[in-house]
């Protein structure tokens, strides 16, 4: 297993229940809930760049068409993200590559059913301030009748009761560990220091690990090729791995196993797959590697109400949603008191044409803004208060729209290859979203912020990134078949992110649970197997036709 995040966790939980050895190897480090760093000031126990000495479990990749936040743990992106868990609308399985190679519409409800049970799935009764103003909002503005409350992997206490009692495993009847029921502090993308959101640790791993499975942190996967005499894997593959953490390459070792699961993440799996194509370890994966990276058509804008009355931090991490129109979801985000690192990512809201005019519209409004309101405007860039005044309106589309990746020498960096982004730029910011924005700001005394990536460079921020390794129904059309095997080698997969062929237009962590929770119901219990599982290049089913996957 190739990294410990959503895919990676169900797939070792599930071998091992299969009776297979599983190793997990993890490049970020493992985390204790007393280890969260108490606020993102504490940089250096926040991010991930190993080179810098940060050893933390968030990371931002910049690319030229996307900024993309991800987690890097033993758990993945579960220990900082915000824990919302919703199912995508049902037309997203006609779009994109995987449309016709399953049955998804009859198939997937029973695997989104026992993801969600695996990861404590519950709707959301902690309604914190800014999830009241949210709905106040949408009420004034005509979509109120949209808000809901989110679905979330949080452990939330009985109505009426204080929050912060432990309590033996209340998931797993007693073979989990102990948890504390949440405290609304805000923190869940710090990373949960109460022990009361579910992150995988605490369920799929947790299992895996008691019941055998191994896992390596701090061990980054650099080498993975077919064992001599058997070029498309039968016989096994060769996997080589450094120590993560070091500064200089590492603590090399060696592995051996029969089959191979890649799921380290969407940016991670893609890496590596190219870099094996490439140096002809792994010569024969698709053409389409990279290829349809989404970013779930997404926006992030900010709203900051300087002295706001309430405490915007309090609450959970996300605790509702609303639709502004069919197409344009919104999911107030915050982060807990203290955190106001954020702040250095925002500045006054613009819209107007991506590119140059942009940032001379931005400069034009922060002149007239500074020079009618200087202390007002000089306020929003104060980082002091910031968690406790502001929201981060999440903003998605189901839309189509995507970029592609490769693996290319940048110019500033002539030496070697790096993952660089292609394609069609994808919108930076959703008007309507904007305008939303400042409606909302105008009524509750608050000023709508755009994030300064986007106006300085024309590049959106994403947390939601999939696709470039997507399923479908030939290798002609994707890297994975309808069942997450790679084509062109036996016993090797594909199960995180990097599958996903299609915008979700919602959080897409369950989607991805789901999807290999369903590739790890194909594979026959360790006693069964004959080691030759193998990609099925269907061409393209006749319309209407769909594809019947095998059992196990
Ligand atoms: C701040 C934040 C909040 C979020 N909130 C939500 C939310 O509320 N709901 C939601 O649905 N989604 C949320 N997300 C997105 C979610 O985290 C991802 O969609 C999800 O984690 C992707 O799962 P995955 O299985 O593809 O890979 P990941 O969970 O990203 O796991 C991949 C793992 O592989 C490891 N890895 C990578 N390369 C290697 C290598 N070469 N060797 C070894 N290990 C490697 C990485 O370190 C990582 O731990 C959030 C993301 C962020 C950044
Ligand atoms: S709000 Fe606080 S206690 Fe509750 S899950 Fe998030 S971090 Fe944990």
């Amino acid at each position: 297993m190739i990294g410990s995040g959503f895919g990676g966790s169900v797939a070792a939980h599930r071998l091992v229940e299969k009776g297979y050895r599983v190793a997990v190897m993890e490049m970020g480090l493992r985390w204790g809930r007393e280890d969260f760093p108490p606020t993102s000031w504490s940089i250096h126990r926040w991010f991930w760049r190993p080179r810098l000495g940060l050893h933390g479990f968030f990371n931002m990749r910049f690319f030229r068409r996307a900024t993309v936040f991800h987690g890097c743990a033993v758990g993945g992106g579960s220990i900082t993200y915000a824990g919302t868990l919703l199912r995508p609308p049902d037309k997203v399985w006609d779009m994109g590559s995987w449309a016709g190679v399953a049955d998804w519409k009859s198939e997937m409800p029973q695997h989104y059913h026992t993801a969600s049970r695996m990861l404590g799935v519950v709707e959301n009764c902690i309604m914190g301030p800014a999830d009241h103003l949210l709905k106040r909002a949408a009420d004034a503005l005509g979509v109120g009748h949209t808000f809901y409350p989110t679905h979330v992997s949080i452990f939330q206490p009985a109505a009426g009761e204080p929050g912060g009692n432990s309590v033996a495993d209340p998931y797993f009847a007693g073979e989990g560990p102990e948890r504390a029921t949440c405290v609304a502090c805000g923190g869940c993308i710090m990373g949960c220091r109460y022990g009361a959101k579910n992150s995988l640790d605490l369920n799929y791993l947790y299992l895996a690990e008691k019941h055998g499975a191994q896992v390596f942190p701090e061990t980054k996967v650099v080498g993975v090729r077919p064992l001599p005499g058997a070029g498309d894997g039968s016989a096994g593959y060769e996997v080589r791995s450094l120590r993560s953490t070091g500064w200089l390459p590492r603590n090399r070792r060696r592995f051996t196993s029969r089959g191979i699961v890649f799921a380290a993440s969407a940016l991670g799996t893609m890496e590596l797959l190219f870099k094996l194509k490439e140096n002809g370890s792994l010569p024969a994966v698709s053409e389409q590697l990279g290829k349809y990276v989404r970013t779930n058509s997404e926006s992030l804008i900010g709203l900051r109400i300087p002295r706001c009355a309430d405490d915007l931090s309090k609450g959970i991490a996300i605790g509702c949603g609303i639709y502004i129109d069919e197409n344009t979801h919104i999911e107030p985000v915050r982060y807990p008191s203290g955190s106001d690192t954020m702040m250095f990512l925002t500045t006054p809201l613009t819209g107007g044409r991506p590119g140059r005019m942009r940032i001379l519209l931005w400069l034009k409004n922060l002149l007239v803004s500074l020079l009618q309101h200087p202390l007002r405007t000089l306020r929003l860039f104060m980082p002091c208060g910031w968690a406790r005044e502001s929201i981060i309106l999440l903003c998605m589309q189901a839309a189509e729209g995507h970029i592609d990746m490769r693996w290319e020498r940048p110019w500033f960096w002539p030496w070697s290859k790096w993952l660089v982004s292609r394609g069609e730029r994808i919108p930076t910011f959703i008007p309507q979203a904007n305008r939303f924005a400042e409606r909302f700001a105008q009524l509750a005394g608050g000023t709508a912020m755009s994030m300064l990536p986007e106006i300085l460079f024309n590049v959106p921020g994403t947390a939601h990134c999939v696709g470039g390794c997507i399923m479908a129904d030939s290798r002609a059309g994707g890297v994975v078949d309808y069942a997450n095997r790679v084509f062109g080698y036996k016993n090797m997969y594909v199960t995180d992110g990097s599958v996903v062929a299609a915008n979700l237009g919602v959080n897409p962590s369950l989607t991805i649970t789901a999807l290999a929770e369903r590739a790890m119901s194909f594979i026959p219990p360790a006693t069964r197997t004959a080691w030759d599982d193998q990609a099925e290049d269907l061409g393209k089913p006749s319309s209407g036709a769909t594809v019947t996957a095998r059992s196990g």
